[in-house]
């Protein structure tokens, strides 16, 4: 189970540490996406852009490989037992813990005229839509990992008190470890909202995406044979490990270690292999954007999914919780 929020344009983070996994989970596991559009709130009030917002994530989703037939694709809002389980976790979370997540303080840090309570319960309602589905694995990006804890902590709180109902979530990626893409200015991490010149957008067009890779930090070159990769060169490599073939990436690391290397060359190439891979992408997302009865049907059938599982989960909870009177 995961999610994305409804808050921007779909960008490579959110590809190498989400939908990459979301894909190949979904031929190995029962699995539940969804698009976040309640946990956008908490920073994008203004619902005016929110229904384009929505079909737009949806459209990405499925122009990655996203199967609408094999997984639960929906959107949170159409599941209205989420609401129900965050207001119990709520009673299980305590506010000391809540202020002092990460993404909260930082949040809060950005938007100091709006520190609502929803901003502050954010890992409690991500918690609800994770165990709203008894998910075991969720594939998310490194920045999630805080959050995936806290939701471990509440099942554990929860099957203590009123018996066992959850399991508890780890958050799943493929490799080795969790990815963060990071952004092209070196500071920070790629993101929907903040960054925009420094993050690669799946929707980018071939130029945007051509000048925004040229503008990447470099400095002169090493200097010494082996010399450690300053962070802004690292990331470089780290884009191009993500979209180039292993032989380009191995001509340059040895350039690199032989001080040959040519940033402006280097730039170029990656420059070209992010093309090759986000034009086709962008593509078809445009393409199923403007299929207002396709994506409309992808929901209706994605919350019926959802909410079967949903319902079957609320019947176990609320008798766990003895809420159940006749
Ligand atoms: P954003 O931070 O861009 O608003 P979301 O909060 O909607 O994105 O996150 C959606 C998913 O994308 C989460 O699983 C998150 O961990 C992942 N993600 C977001 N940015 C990055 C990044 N730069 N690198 C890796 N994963 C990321």
């Amino acid at each position: 189970m995961s999610g994305i929020r409804p808050t921007g344009y779909l960008h490579l983070g959110n590809y190498f540490g989400a939908m990459r996994n979301y894909v190949r989970m979904q031929d190995e596991y029962p699995c539940f996406f969804m698009v976040a559009d309640l946990h956008s709130l908490t920073t994008h009030p203004d619902t005016r852009a929110l229904s384009e917002s929505v079909r737009r994530v949806l459209a990405e989703n499925i122009a990655c490989g996203l199967d609408p037939e094999k997984v639960a694709l929906y959107c949170q809002s159409h599941v209205p037992e989420t609401t129900e389980l965050y207001l119990y976790f709520n009673m299980l979370a305590y506010k000391g813990e809540l202020e002092k997540t990460t993404t909260f303080k930082d949040k809060a840090r950005l938007q100091p005229d709006n520190i609502n309570v929803g901003l502050l319960t954010y890992p409690v309602l991500q918690a609800a839509d994770i165990l709203l589905h008894r998910a075991h694995l969720v594939p998310v990006g490194k920045d999630q990992e805080q959050h995936l804890e806290m939701s471990r902590n509440f099942a554990q709180r929860f099957n203590h008190r009123y018996g066992e109902v959850f399991p508890e979530p780890q958050a799943f990626n493929y490799g080795q470890e969790l990815v963060k893409v990071p952004s092209l200015d070196g500071a920070g991490k790629m993101s929907k909202s903040e960054n925009q010149n420094a993050t690669l957008y799946l929707a980018d067009d071939d130029e945007t995406i051509r000048k925004k890779l040229m503008k990447a930090k470099t400095d002169a070159g090493p200097t010494e044979p082996n010399q450690p990769k300053p962070d802004y060169i690292d990331n470089l490599f780290s884009l191009m490990r993500l979209v180039s073939s292993s032989e380009v990436v191995a001509e340059f690391e040895e350039a690199y270690t032989g001080c040959t290397i040519r940033y402006g060359d280097m730039k170029k190439q990656l420059a070209e292999d992010m093309v090759r891979f986000i034009s086709p992408i962008r593509e078809r997302a445009a393409a199923i954007h403007q299929d207002d009865a396709y994506l409309k049907k992808v929901m209706q059938i994605g919350a019926e999914k959802a909410r079967e599982s949903a319902s079957k989960t609320m019947v176990q909870v609320r008798a766990a919780m003895g809420l159940n009177y006749y």
